[in-house]
């Protein structure tokens, strides 16, 4: 009994952590590959507020210069757009599929921790049909690579309802 009381947390916290890192990495925004190697990503740099660099090779671009590349391809910003927005339609989908079956299932089996766990993934995929969605407006309205995430002006687009 005492051994078992030592591990149910530790098994709580693992499954804790491995929630958590499969929830940033849905929530967490898609990173831009590098142009310079094709091999790493781009992240904030953490010296220059109007720059990202390349994980791998260490490359600096200007937020201005991103812009401008991405602005160039009409034919990419379709293609990210619509592929972001049917994202955002499936998971959200999915998440109304999860909170009705699990609801069934929690009161045909009477099993609380089966609405818990459900209402939560439900919740996750609803964050990412969110996410999804705020990345096609994004792309469409050429908002990349800001110094500040243009959250506030999407949401309010959202809600304007274009
Ligand atoms: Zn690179």
């Amino acid at each position: 009994m005492a051994l078992f009381g030592k591990l149910l947390p530790r098994v709580g916290g693992a499954e804790t952590r491995t929630f958590r890192a499969a929830a940033a990495d849905v929530l967490g925004p898609r990173r831009a590959p590098c142009p310079a190697c094709d091999e790493g990503t781009l992240v904030p740099s953490t010296t220059d507020l109007g720059a990202r660099i390349c994980e791998a090779c260490g490359a600096s671009f200007p937020l201005e210069v991103l812009r401008q590349t991405i602005a160039a391809d009409d034919e990419t910003i379709a293609r990210v757009a619509a592929a972001s927005r049917r994202e955002a339609l499936i998971a959200f989908l999915a998440a109304d599929g999860v909170a009705v079956g699990s609801a069934i299932w929690a009161v045909a089996a009477g099993g609380l921790p089966t609405l818990v766990g459900g209402t939560a993934l439900a919740l996750l995929l609803l964050a990412f049909a969110a996410t999804a969605r705020y990345r096609a407006w994004q792309v469409e309205h050429r908002r990349l690579f800001e110094t500040r995430p243009p959250i506030g002006a999407w949401l309010r687009a959202e809600t304007r309802g274009d």
